[in-house]
């Protein structure tokens, strides 16, 4: 089965646990703190993986969690970090917050890519020891690994996408200029998994091509399969558009071409400025006034056409030159940007309880908030409107309320999970 698109839950591992522990030495009666701290949870990583094609692992198992980082122990020993979760995706997979929907990230490079953050180690009891408090009976847990699900979904990356209706022929074609072998049969839906074919024009030059399932009337409105693998041409850089000029089926060519160029403008916007070359196919069974009235419908509409026999492959060896002569004028394989998520997302994915403590030190005012964690991670400190939110959360979640209350004035230091400013009111 082919599957390109499945939905699981990721979960990054949680920081270990600072230790409580004291110093303890044969005939020393009070040693000082020596807890050590947790060590920091493993990351969720997604790699590629040339064996896999599909992502149908996927839709058997659907949790992945990264293990915790070890807690602290005696004698300032940190604890051990987590080993990060590597998944293994097929090239051009997309990865999407399913919440959000936004792109995190696009599996097309061999750059492995963070997509969900273990948490920090919590820190042990040898941080806390202050020249007024010597014995510190605390430490800190760990905090959180992030937890959240993510939809992927493959978009094969292909220079060239054939589209065309059932049964005009892009598999028999894809099968004579490339070394792909697709199903080749008379009758509809042949082809449910799109095939890959790498075409060879020169010594040192080739370029990739795509079958992708026939599109039908409607595939746009997710009737039929043929909605399902309008994805797959997404990333196109050309589509090569195969009609039947013979109208054997008793189709007429003009409205095939119209119908299926429909469907994919209902698809997406992209996908109608898609560059096209249109193959009139199954010529050798065509009159030469068929082929002359389709010919003049196309070049009217400003479309390079060629006429093609792929039973016979006479002409197809034409039409990949200048497949390939027009690839080269043409930016490469579309990737995906990965779009941010606002800082109240990540609060989301967090379970943020907005719970805080604070404790003074030495005039310095410490705010242990777990939940801000995520928030500090996307803070810009040089951003206006990022500080601006920032100041908004600290405000919104009773945090500058209760610090005034403890008396802060001007001037005062805040030192926010590890991170020092300045308090300005
Ligand atoms: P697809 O559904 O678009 O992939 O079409 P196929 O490649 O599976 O072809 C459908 C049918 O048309 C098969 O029986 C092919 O043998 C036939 N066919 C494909 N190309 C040609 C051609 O150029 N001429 C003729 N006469 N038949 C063709
Ligand atoms: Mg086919």
């Amino acid at each position: 089965m082919f599957v390109d698109k499945a939905r699981i839950t990721i979960q990054a591992g949680d920081g270990g646990d600072g230790a409580v522990s004291f110093h303890r030495e044969k005939y020393v009666a009070a040693g000082g703190p020596d807890g050590g701290d947790g060590g920091k949870g493993g990351d969720v990583v997604f790699v590629v993986d040339d064996n896999f094609s599909t992502l149908i692992d996927f839709r058997y198992k659907r949790k992945y969690v990264a293990e915790k980082g070890q807690n602290g122990s005696a004698r300032n020993c940190t604890g051990r970090s987590a080993p990060d979760l590597i998944i293994r995706v097929p090239r051009g997979t997309v990865i999407r917050d399913a919440e959000s929907g936004r792109i995190l990230a696009d599996i097309s490079t061999d750059t492995p890519q963070i997509i969900a953050r273990g948490g920090r180690g919590g820190k042990g009891n040898q941080n806390f020891a202050t020249s007024t408090r010597q014995i510190p009976k605390f430490a800190k847990p760990g905090f959180p690994g992030e937890k959240f699900d993510v939809i992927l979904e493959l978009k094969l990356l292909a220079d060239v996408g054939l589209v065309g209706f059932p049964n005009v022929g892009k598999s028999t074609l894809i099968s004579v200029v490339s070394a792909a072998k697709p199903k080749i049969a008379n009758y509809h839906f042949t082809t449910l998994t799109p095939v890959l074919g790498v075409v060879r024009v020169a010594e040192e030059k080739s370029f990739v091509m795509a079958d992708i399932p026939g599109l039908i009337e409607g595939a746009s409105d997710g009737v039929g399969l043929g909605h399902e693998f309008l994805r797959h041409v997404e990333r196109c850089r050309l589509i090569l558009h195969v009609v039947d000029v013979s109208g054997i089926e008793g189709r007429d060519p003009i409205s095939d071409f119209e119908i299926i160029n429909r469907e994919l403008a209902n698809f997406s916007e992209a996908l109608a400025e898609c560059p096209q070359i249109v193959a009139a196919n199954k010529s050798d069974i065509a009159t030469e006034e068929q082929i002359a009235a389709f010919r003049d419908y196309i070049t009217g509409l400003g479309h390079s056409f060629f006429t093609i026999s792929a039973a016979t492959t006479d002409g197809t060896a034409v039409l990949m030159d200048e497949v390939s002569r027009v690839l080269d004028t043409l930016p490469p394989i579309k990737e995906y940007e990965p779009e941010p998520l606002s800082a109240d997302e990540m609060l989301q994915r967090t379970g943020a309880d907005g719970a805080f403590e604070i404790d003074v030190e030495d005039g310095v005012y410490y705010i242990d908030a777990k939940w801000m964690e995520p928030i500090l991670r996307t803070v810009s400190m040089d951003d206006y409107s990022s500080l601006q939110y920032f100041q908004r959360v600290l405000r919104s979640s009773g945090i500058i309320d209760k610090l005034e209350e403890m008396g802060i004035e001007e001037g005062d230091t805040v030192n926010l999970l590890g991170f020092e400013f300045d308090y300005v009111r």
